[in-house]
């Protein structure tokens, strides 16, 4: 139905919670179509975003599959684009406060002296500020969890430099209706736009959507006559001096805010063990102290967290996993229901058991011997990271490329720097990890 109206390929409009659908997203790449296409909301892109945020596949893993058809290189715009995302993730983990300092303005400035405002305005919310791309975007965004790269840096840029609305609301308000929502790829992006991570502001004209937007649907994102309708210098001028521009005459109908959620969704446990009765036994109530008691006197216990759904497959043999979400951390990171699916749907898949709580008092809500070991992959999302690193042994999570020591800035000098050190691509394929 929405592929009709907004020209979305079906492609990236359901995201099924298995390895075995990241997978075949990546067999079906072809680096080159990817390449010329990628800018164009209707391209070749890969839809793994949500794959890789919630680590059902690494990036490693992906270059890996490809490359095995493929030959890559650190020219290929595919390597390019997943450089990117392992660049938000360096300076994450380079940034002070434990990695919160991304939440933050970085470096640069912002155009305009004024006050940006600390809410997205309910006409944005609503997709009825009458500029039609903003307002499919909305819609999009809404009924599928995820926006092509280009349909985001147009929300950023419209609702920072048109209507002045500070890119942390922005970020937080877009993180928490996206399935694949990161830390870094999101908040850093925001401020990317907004000019406090990069040398200028990013900013858009109703031109340029009309180049890029779905070819079967152009008329439903054209914003002729509309405040985007400019030359990119009065698009300048604005940003720098004009206070918010407001939504346009002849708005289009509200659509309602998909609510988002705190906590696990009340009954989603239920439903997904009543639609898979394979996936029941893991929410079962008991289950996690069965899981417990069942464990060898010495013996490791994984937790997969939702940052490390990783296949089976990819996991010592007879490794057993309890799946966790750690409570506490959701309150200030609300998710969509879609997104609370895709996880709690992935985690069953590869877990034993499924458990909520508190994750510091682990040991003692599930009255866990002191000889059980923990294990889990770090994690940097806020209470995750210090819970984890209080309860378990943790590893780093797998990568394509080096995490230099040294903070890199740009991501020019971050790809160089990961070129030096790795030599070709293909040599820093085969190695297993860093
Ligand atoms: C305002 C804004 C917010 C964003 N928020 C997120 C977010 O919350 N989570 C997220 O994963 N990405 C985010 N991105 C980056 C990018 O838009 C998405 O990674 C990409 O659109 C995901 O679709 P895809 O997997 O089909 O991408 P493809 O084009 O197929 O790219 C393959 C992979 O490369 C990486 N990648 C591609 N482009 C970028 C980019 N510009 N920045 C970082 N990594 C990239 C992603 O891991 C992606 O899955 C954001 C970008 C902007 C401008």
């Amino acid at each position: 139905m929405l592929a009709n109206i907004y020209g979305v390929p079906t492609a990236l409009q359901r995201f099924e919670p298995t390895h075995a659908a990241a997978l075949a997203r990546v067999k079906a790449i072809n680096p080159g179509n990817y390449a010329r296409t990628r800018n164009a909301l209707d391209g070749a892109v890969t839809g793994l975003s949500p794959y890789f945020t919630h680590g059902l596949l690494s990036t490693r893993a992906a270059a890996q599959e490809v490359n095995a058809k493929y030959p890559l290189s650190f020219d290929d715009k595919l390597v390019f684009e997943l450089g990117w995302r392992e660049f938000f993730q360096h300076v994450w983990s380079r940034a002070g406060l434990g990695g919160d300092a991304i939440l933050a303005n970085m470096h640069g400035t912002l155009p305009w002296a004024g006050a940006y405002a600390k809410d997205v305005p309910a006409d944005v919310r609503e997709g009825r500020t009458g500029v039609a791309a903003i307002d499919a975007a909305v819609r999009v965004l809404y009924a599928t969890g995820y926006l092509h790269n280009h349909a985001r840096m147009w929300l950023a840029s419209y609702l920072v430099h048109v209507r002045k609305v500070s890119w942390r609301a922005g970020a937080d308000w877009l993180y928490a209706h996206l399935i694949d929502g990161d830390l870094p790829s999101n908040h850093l992006s925001w401020q990317w736009v907004a000019g406090t991570f990069s040398s200028k502001p990013y900013l858009f004209n109703a031109e340029n959507v009309l180049r890029f937007a779905p070819a079967r649907a152009r008329a439903a994102w054209a914003s002729p006559n509309t405040v985007i309708d400019q030359s990119y210098e009065a698009l300048d001028t604005l940003a720098r001096t004009k206070r918010d521009a407001g939504a346009e005459r002849g708005m289009h109908e509200a659509v309602a805010e998909p609510a988002s959620y705190s906590d696990v969704p009340a009954g989603l446990a239920a439903s997904i063990s009543e639609s898979n009765k394979a996936l029941a036994h893991v929410f079962a109530d008991d289950s996690a102290i069965n899981l417990i008691s069942s464990l060898r006197p010495q013996e490791t216990l994984e937790l997969t967290h939702p940052w490390a759904l990783s296949a089976r497959g990819s996991a010592p043999a007879g490794q057993r996993r309890l799946g966790v979400i750690h409570q506490p951390a959701h309150v200030q990171w609300p998710w969509s229901a879609a997104r609370w699916e895709f996880v709690l749907q992935a985690m069953a898949g590869v877990v034993d058991a499924v458990w909520v709580g508190d994750l510091r008092q682990i040991r003692t809500s599930l009255a866990m011997g002191a000889g059980i070991r923990l294990s889990a992959q770090a994690c940097l999302f806020p209470g995750y990271r210090e819970a984890l690193a209080r309860v378990a042994t943790t590893r780093p999570a797998p990568r394509l490329l080096p995490n230099p020591v040294k903070p890199h800035r740009s991501f020019t000098s971050f790809y160089q720097q990961a070129q030096r050190e790795a030599g070709t691509l293909a040599e820093l394929l085969v190695v297993d990890t860093f």
